[in-house]
């Protein structure tokens, strides 16, 4: 947009206080457009997907929000109420 080349960016992670470097190769040009892709036709979707507990969510700012290990669990709410039910 600025008709600038820029190679190279990095992460800097908070908590960790570490730097990553990127290089902006075509290989992560080409993933981060395909992404952004995906991302749009998830979006137009309109359907929120699932979270997935993975270890990098223990990093994540989402977390509390997001909830990934309690959404995993496959809990039907006829079981919760037989649950409830069946308790004196
Ligand atoms: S906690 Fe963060 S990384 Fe984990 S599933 Fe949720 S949004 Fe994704």
């Amino acid at each position: 947009m600025l008709t600038v080349s820029i190679p190279a960016g990095a992460l800097f992670y908070g908590t960790t206080r570490r730097r990553l470097d990127v290089v902006f190769d075509n290989a992560l040009r080409q993933e981060t457009e395909k992404t952004a892709r995906l991302v749009h036709d998830l979006i137009a979707s309109g359907e929120t997907p699932p979270p997935e507990y993975k270890k990098r969510c223990e990093s994540c700012s989402l977390l509390a929000d997001c909830l990934p290990k309690t959404m995993q669990k496959k809990r039907a709410v006829v079981s919760y109420i037989k649950r409830m039910l069946s308790h004196p």
